[in-house]
Formats: C-alpha cells, sequence, structure tokens
C-alpha cells in the first residue's frame, strides 16, 4: 500500500507542475512516506531528516512527513522539529500539492489529517508506477479487523471499498496502456464490500470480491494476483474463481499469525486454528497447485513454549512456499500495548531462528518440486547478480532467474525449472507467449 501511496503523491505533485527527483540533494521538497508504527518510528523519521540535511550546504530544503506515522504523529512532529514543514495523514494524498503549495510560499507550517474526499480521488500516471509491466491497483483501504497488535484501523481507517466499475475501468486503461500485471491491493483485500455494487450485480459469485476477481479477470489482462487476504474472510468461491479463470494468478498470501488459539484470541484474529486450516484445505484442493505464503508473529505478550511449538506444527502443516517472520513489538497506542511484554529479546530472537530454520526445510522442499517442471514468466529486467540472466516473477510469485536478453524485459515467457535456489528458481527460458 505505501510503495502505491507514493505512486500516488508523485504523480498528484506531478500534475500539479513540480518535478519529481531522484536526488535527495537537488530537491527543494522531500517528503517522507513513513510505515508501520512502531515504539521508535518517530525518532526513525527524525534520524533519516537529520541524514538529509547534513549532506545539504546550508540551503534548507521543505520536508514534509506522509503515511502512518503522520497521521497518527503529525501535530506532535511538527511541533517537536524544527525541521518539519509539514504532515499530511493517509487520507489527504490527494491534497499535498496545495500543502506543498502553502508551505512554498512562506505560509508556516502546514499539518492535513482529513479524510480522503470521493471526489478528489485521482489515478496514478504510468510514469509514476514502480514497474512498466506491473500496477498496483487498491481496492480496498482501511481496516475494521482491529487485530490488538495492529496500528493500521487507528491509522488508515476503517474500510472503504472502491466501486467495482471504477476498478474494472482501471484495469481495462492499464492494459490499454501496455501492462501485463496488476495487483489488486489492500490490508484485507477479500473483505471488499462496496457501498454499492455497480457493475456487480449480474456477476456470479458468493462474495463480493470473488464477483470482482470475476469481473477483474473478464477484462482480459494477463494476469491477475492479490493481496492481503484475511483467513476469515477467505471464501472457497475465491479458489472457485481461480480455477476458472487462468489469469487470476495461483498465489494467496493468508497471514495465519499464530497456530495457537489462546493467542489468536489474545491476537483477536477472529478466527481459530480450525477455520484457518479449512481455508489452507480449500487452497491446497485448486486444480492448478497454488502456492501460499504468510505472516507470523512470535512472541506475542504471554505466547508459552507450549504455543510456539503449535505454531511450529501448523507451519509443517501449511508448507508455505514462503514466511514472513515478525518478532513482536509493541505499537504504541494498540491494546496489546496496555500487556505485559513478557517474553525476553532473547527468546523471541530465538523462537524466530527456531521458525525459521523450519521454514528454511520445508521452501527447500517445496522450491524442489518445481525442478524439471515449467512456470509462466512475467519478465520484469535483468537479474540483479548477472547482467547476463533476466528476472521475473512466475504466476506463483516466486523470482524466476534464467538466461536471456533485454528483448524479453514486459514479455511473458515459459522458463523450464533446473535448479532450486534458497529464495528464488533457476532456469532456462523455453519459447515467449
Ligand atoms: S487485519 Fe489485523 S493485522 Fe491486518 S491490518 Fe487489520 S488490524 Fe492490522
Amino acid at each position: 500500500m505505501n510503495v502505491a501511496d507514493s505512486e500516488r503523491a508523485a504523480t498528484n505533485l506531478h500534475n500539479a507542475g513540480y518535478a519529481i527527483s531522484d536526488s535527495t540533494q537537488s530537491a527543494d521538497v522531500i517528503i517522507f512516506n513513513t510505515c508501520s508504527v512502531r515504539a521508535r518510528a518517530a525518532e526513525k523519521v527524525f534520524a533519516r531528516i537529520r541524514d538529509v540535511r547534513r549532506f545539504r550546504n546550508g540551503r534548507k530544503p521543505i520536508i514534509g512527513v506522509m503515511g502512518c506515522v503522520a497521521q497518527l504523529e503529525g501535530e506532535n512532529l511538527l511541533e517537536d522539529s524544527t525541521s518539519i514543514d509539514f504532515a499530511i495523514g493517509t487520507g489527504a494524498l490527494e491534497r499535498i500539492p496545495s500543502i506543498v503549495k502553502e508551505v512554498l510560499e512562506g505560509q508556516g507550517k502546514a499539518l492535513d489529517l482529513g479524510e480522503r474526499v470521493e471526489s478528489e480521488a485521482s489515478g496514478v500516471s504510468a510514469s509514476f508506477r514502480h514497474s512498466p509491466y506491473v500496477a498496483f491497483v487498491p481496492i480496498i483501504e482501511g481496516c475494521n479487523k482491529f487485530c490488538t497488535y495492529c496500528i493500521v484501523p487507528y491509522s488508515r481507517g476503517r474500510e472503504k471499498s472502491r466501486v467495482a466499475a471504477e476498478i474494472v475501468e482501471e484495469v481495462s486503461r492499464l492494459r490499454g496502456e501496455g501492462f501485463r500485471e496488476i495487483h489488486l491491493i489492500g490490508q484485507n483485500v477479500n473483505s471488499y464490500r462496496p457501498r454499492t455494487d455497480s457493475g456487480l450485480e449480474s456477476i456470479e459469485g458468493a462474495t463480493q470480491f470473488s464477483k470482482l476477481l470475476r469481473v477483474v479477470a473478464a477484462t482480459g489482462i494477463e494476469r491477475i494476483k492479490f493481496t492481503t487476504s484475511f483467513p476469515r474472510d477467505l471464501h472457497p468461491d475465491i479458489v472457485s474463481a481461480i480455477d476458472e479463470n487462468e489469469n487470476l494468478c495461483n498465489w494467496v498470501h493468508l497471514p495465519m499469525q499464530s497456530g495457537s488459539n489462546r493467542v489468536l484470541r489474545a491476537m483477536r484474529r477472529g478466527y481459530k486454528v480450525e477455520d484457518y486450516i479449512k481455508r489452507v484445505e480449500a487452497i491446497k484442493s485448486a486444480k492448478r497447485r497454488i502456492a501460499l505464503t504468510s505472516d507470523i508473529i512470535v512472541g506475542f505478550p504471554g505466547e508459552t513454549v507450549k504455543e510456539f511449538d503449535e505454531t511450529i506444527n501448523l507451519v509443517k502443516y501449511c508448507r508455505y512456499d514462503s514466511l514472513y517472520i515478525f518478532k513482536y513489538s509493541e505499537r504504541p497506542g494498540t491494546p496489546a500495548a496496555s500487556l505485559e511484554d513478557n517474553i525476553s529479546e532473547q527468546e523471541k530472537t530465538a523462537r524466530f531462528l527456531e521458525l525459521e530454520k523450519v521454514q528454511k526445510g520445508i521452501q527447500r522442499s517445496v522450491l524442489e518440486e518445481y525442478v524439471g517442471g515449467e512456470v509462466r514468466v512475467l519478465v520484469e529486467g535483468k537479474s540483479a547478480k548477472t547482467p547476463l540472466d533476466m528476472r521475473g516473477h512466475s504466476t506463483c510469485h516466486k523470482v524466476v532467474n534464467f538466461p536471456g536478453d533485454i528483448s524479453l524485459a514486459g514479455q511473458e515467457v515459459i522458463v523450464r525449472i533446473t535448479e532450486a535456489k534458497v529464495n528464488s528458481l533457476y532456469g532456462g527460458l523455453v519459447k515467449g507467449l
């Protein structure tokens, strides 16, 4: 979501006549997009700002902060720092140009933590997308789940779904501009529930999201991925929609967070291990093999060794293609922050390493299963390691490298896998599509 927000902010500023610089040394205005609020998030912003200023020769750039830290800490940031000139909340991206103008005109420090106004909604220009082939399309913003450890419902507000017709129009336009893959994004995409379902009334499907998947697939864009999915809202009809439409990619990111029912309750995740397993079984019973990835927090307050072992066992059962493991850290302002953070840093690290070791073993065997088979890869550019190889992502969201030249960039190709690396696959080009 943060990359998508940066793309939108750059587009809005460009449309208002500002030139976007890729150098903090020459820019007149520098805006920090801040993410996940942890205990020291504001201090980190101050440190980065000090770094940027250190490179200047006495000329002070205008400095702004946007994103979650700005939304939650905006007033304090402006009060506490002489360096920060403006703070813009998560709903005010469309108003960035007028805020920057105010500050440039010398009207003093500026703050906008207001909500997004529907009529101001803007798109993203192709030149500010992070890739010329892959585009993010936000379909829902905010969150109503209020997991006890998470700040998102406070920093991003309640869930707000875009109307389907607008999403379909954007995907069709991106297809026309040459984008090959789109990612439908949101904190919980499968909780998608527009106030008006214009465009979805006649579409088959058990949920608004599975209807949306079908109608987006019908645009004919080559590849559609979506992230993140909330376990409770992972209806089996989403798997049916993937089965029916080849352009719905075979990858689901389904954060588990813990394998213990007591910890899940303390996290207020709204599902039990048994519910989660049912969703995983539905995903694993799909016609195509759907890659499954997840997030886990270790060392949540009160997590016992036995509860952590339950997480290990569930990870072994799910056999994730990849896993993001986080050590619990307190987010000020969340309900979990009032719990005693009674797992020592040393113990959290030990649990992190143990789980990582288990996952590495699983990942190695999952990746080895691809050796000898073929995957469809969207070629995104040169490999980071050697200019002789190209790099892209498979439909199952694996990084795939293979010998090739830059003329393949932007094409979808078939690659036969010859080797499983630690976090990626390696192979040879079979043919273009
Ligand atoms: S579902 Fe929970 S963890 Fe995810 S954004 Fe919402 S509150 Fe945060």
